[in-house]
């Protein structure tokens, strides 16, 4: 009897005893082609060794020192990487364990700012239907996964929502695809009219949605209009980039490809590519300076956060993505998984959609491509094509949701960025086997 209590509770889960390059390996010798990075973590594979060198330099120099006592030359190193390689000013960098950490600090970041200078009215969030910013109260508060709120809802703070940027969805057939943008970014400004602007502290969203719709990304301008609305109100807006960021997309941050600077991005997953659990904020100059001469501290923390060990092995993984050119491979393999998955899916009768960005793609089943109809959430065609893969030796991320009122469901590939030629093909091999096999045993 296994006493972890496991999220899945009756689930009866394969031991993960080793990994190498892209592959996971379980107690029984069988080999997992990591088609998902986990959950769109483990972006350098398993077993670099330039990473495990990196940890264990820096586990026999120094395992921990308490923040509130030092700081500590990897996180200084790293933050300096960060700093560099951001967008703009985001000079500043907030060292936490996980996404959700980092969707939290970023929210009373935002707070605390406006507090700091003198508009404490300014206290509520907006974000978008079809989110998922982390599970902890503060972040599960700004999320707009029903399955994941609702029981949880009468502990929890609401948010005030828009609808998400999902042009496969909702593009009307008379507009182009900029004018919906447009269209769906003007739902901030009516939002913000309705709560008064002086009451807003920010607005939250990914660039390229991951978790609730499967590597949706926003159409071109969406962004720009959603940044030019934030200036106009005086709204901070926070990006979550904890699953699209950290080269995923093809660039180092998702935002870079629609051209703005938000105030505050959120970092995790792909950070430490699951070498170590480690998150960040990273924070625009104005802001760290208005609480640096304001109060003089930010009132939030943890234990681990700037953990020695966690910061070097995330700034080895970025180095070596650096070095390596790892983002041309990404923009190279993406061409490759788009094309063979086009190939292999465009006339498939239960596939309505394939979309992302770089190496992060979504495929959205549908149960009639012409009418775009869901399947229906009971099928659980999600949970059949995990398994088939799994049993077939391939991670893959399937999931079911509802997005903006409607059932839903989806595959989410994100393949290391040191995923070659050979590996495409046998992902994609692998997911149509998946992929078929359910759909026999469902009808
Ligand atoms: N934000 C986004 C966009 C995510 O996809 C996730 C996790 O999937 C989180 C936040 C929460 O991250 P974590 O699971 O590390 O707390």
């Amino acid at each position: 009897m296994s006493h972890v209590f496991h999220r899945h509770c009756h689930a009866n889960l394969p031991t993960a005893t080793g990994g190498h390059g892209i592959y996971l390996t379980d107690q029984n010798g069988n080999q997992y082609l990591d088609g998902c990075c986990g959950a769109a973590v483990t972006s350098l594979g398993y077993g670099h060794p330039r990473v495990i060198d990196a940890v264990q330099k820096q586990v026999q120099d120094m395992t921990f020192a308490h923040t509130g006592f030092f700081t500590s030359e990897p996180a200084e190193q790293l933050a300096e990487f960060l700093a560099i390689n951001a967008p703009g000013t985001l000079n500043k960098v907030y060292f936490t364990s996980g996404g959700s950490e980092s969707v939290e600090a970023a929210l009373k970041m935002a707070r605390q700012y406006f507090l700091e200078i003198g508009q404490p009215s300014r206290h509520l969030y907006i974000t978008r239907r079809q989110s998922y910013h982390g599970n902890t109260l503060g972040a599960l508060g700004v999320g707009g996964n029903q399955w994941r709120r609702e029981p949880f809802a009468a502990i929890m703070t609401d948010a005030h929502y828009i609808d998400p940027c999902y042009a496969y969805r909702d593009q009307h057939p008379n507009e182009s695809e900029f004018e919906y943008g447009q269209r769906m970014a003007n739902q901030l400004e009516e939002k913000l009219r309705e709560l008064g602007p002086e009451n807003v502290a920010a607005f939250v969203a990914e660039p390229v949605v991951g978790a609730t719709a499967g590597a949706v990304p926003a159409v071109t301008g969406y962004l720009k209009r959603i940044r030019e609305i934030c200036d106009q109100y005086g709204v901070l807006l926070i990006l979550d980039e904890v699953m699209c960021g950290m080269g995923r997309t093809g660039t180092l941050f998702a935002c870079e490809q629609d051209g703005i600077e938000p105030d505050l991005i959120t970092l995790a997953k792909g950070l430490g590519a699951g070498y170590q659990p480690i998150g960040a904020v990273m924070v625009q100059q104005r802001i760290f300076d208005a609480i640096s001469s304001g109060t003089g501290f930010f009132q939030h923390g943890h234990t681990y956060m700037g953990h020695p060990v966690a910061c070097a092995a995330a700034l080895a993984v970025q180095q070596t993505i650096q070095d390596d050119q790892l983002l041309n491979n990404v923009k190279q393999m993406s061409t490759k998984l788009f094309n063979r998955l086009h190939h292999t899916f465009s006339d498939h009768p239960y596939i309505g959609d394939i979309r992302g960005r770089g190496l992060f793609v979504g495929i959205e089943l549908v149960a009639d491509k012409d009418s775009k109809q869901p399947l229906p959430i009971e099928s659980s065609i999600h949970t059949a094509i995990k398994a088939e893969a799994m049993a077939n030796g391939l991670m893959c991320y399937p999931m079911s949701g509802t997005i903006n009122g409607r059932d839903g469901h989806h595959i989410l590939l994100a393949p290391p960025f040191i995923i070659n030629d050979t590996q495409i093909d046998e992902l994609v091999d692998k997911l149509e086997i998946a992929v078929n096999t359910s759909f026999k045993k469902l009808h």
